[in-house]
């Protein structure tokens, strides 16, 4: 390990109860997309302690930070990337308190040798990522324009550094009918949740036909008022995903004639809707996935990836890697059989075992910005590779 990756190890471990008590803060105040009010005050406060300077409130949001290290020179500029927004009801079960305070640690690590390394180091503060976007919404307002390089954590329950993402749009389908007594009169009322039955029905004659990794998945979310009348309103929710942007796409197009096709037989209107941000799939950048792996093989962590035929999210981080060069590893913080987005997870995010990765995904992370700072010829082969890759 050389001189300076070294430091930031020791650096890392000479603050490791400020992290850990960063950590510790965010899971105990779980707050849902775009509301992460006491995590990225937290966040903002300790960069503030170290010198870097600060912005927290951000391309319209908040929450969203952008914190930028004094001392910067001519070199290439290089995000580490924190998420800290929680889910409804499980609170922390996607760990993203792990992965603010990994952030946070790479870059205070950092800022300790940043004297001596040309470029500029940038902080970001994403939030909203489960279903808000805040990367999407940061990158529209250009705050990644000039970055050559970003990296984040996520914990897991594999170790893998440079897996995909789908591509994701959300959908929110609704149809009007016609209230009727359902027994005295139903002839006279259209029926706004036969339309989303039958909505559902197309969907699920057309999964035969849908090709293997994407996915189409709906809750009903108004069913109507009471047996006795005719829905007159009735609503669903669909998340399509498929491995491509152009695939998912086709898809929603699908979806959207299986919507159409039950507003014809049914007599219902519908209204169809593409709510949220849809995140773009994930071009993992391969040179700062093996510069990441090397790093963590230093430090002991061996990959462990999960079966090829395993199932895959969706990231806002998947929109930053169709921007400029990225890596979104992932690091195993429990057993192989829990799920994300589960309590078990949750539990995993403040685990003993969570707490050591997130200190060793914070030392992965400084010490590949310290190879992208310092090898050009890295940074220019992450460049090249991003320009050929579709
Ligand atoms: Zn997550």
């Amino acid at each position: 390990m050389n001189e300076w990756k070294n430091r930031v190890c020791v650096h890392v471990d000479s603050i490791k109860d400020r992290l850990l008590a960063v950590s510790q803060d965010i899971f105990d105040h779980p707050e849902l997309k775009f509301e992460e009010v006491h995590a990225a005050q937290v966040l903002a406060d300790e960069l503030r302690k170290d010198g870097f300077s600060v912005e927290l409130g951000v391309a319209g949001l908040d929450t969203a930070i952008v914190a930028i290290h004094p001392e910067a020179s001519d070199g290439p500029t290089m995000a580490i990337l924190g998420e800290y927004d929680a889910l409804p009801e499980i609170g922390h079960a996607c760990g993203h308190n792990l992965i603010a305070a990994s952030a946070l640690g790479a870059c205070l690590a950092l800022g300790e040798i940043k004297s001596e390394l040309p470029g500029k180091l940038v902080f970001m503060g994403t939030p909203a990522e489960e279903g808000g976007g805040g990367k999407v919404i940061m990158i529209e307002a250009g705050l990644f324009d000039g970055v050559d390089a970003a990296m984040m954590f996520h914990p897991s329950s594999h170790t893998v550094v440079d897996r995909g993402s789908l591509a994701i749009t959300e959908v929110k389908i609704e149809f009007t009918g016609k209230p009727a007594h359902a027994s005295a009169s139903p002839e006279k009322g259209i029926n706004a949740l036969d339309a989303v039955i039958q909505t559902f029905n197309g969907l699920n004659a057309l999964r035969q036909h849908i090709k293997d990794g994407a996915r189409i998945h709906g809750i009903i979310t108004n069913g109507g008022a009471k047996p006795n009348i005719v829905p007159e309103a009735a609503a669903a929710e669909f998340y399509v995903r498929a491995p491509e942007n152009d695939y998912r796409d086709e898809l929603l197009e699908k979806l959207r004639r299986c919507a159409e096709g039950a507003a014809l037989a049914t007599g219902a209107t519908l209204s169809f809707e593409i709510f949220g941000h849809a995140y773009k799939a994930m071009k993992p950048n391969r040179t700062l996935g093996e510069a990441f792996t090397k790093n963590l093989e230093m430090l002991g962590e061996p990959l462990n990836p999960p079966p090829a035929d395993a199932g895959l999210g969706s990231t806002d981080m998947g929109d930053v890697s169709q921007a400029l060069p990225a890596i979104h590893a992932y690091i195993q913080i429990c057993d192989e059989k829990v799920a994300g987005h589960s309590r078990e997870f949750a539990q995993a995010s403040a685990s003993e075992r969570g707490r050591a990765v997130m200190l060793i995904a914070a030392k992965a992370l400084a010490m590949t910005a310290i190879d992208l700072f310092t090898e050009p010829e890295t940074m220019r082969r992450a460049k090249e590779e991003f320009a050929n890759t579709a």
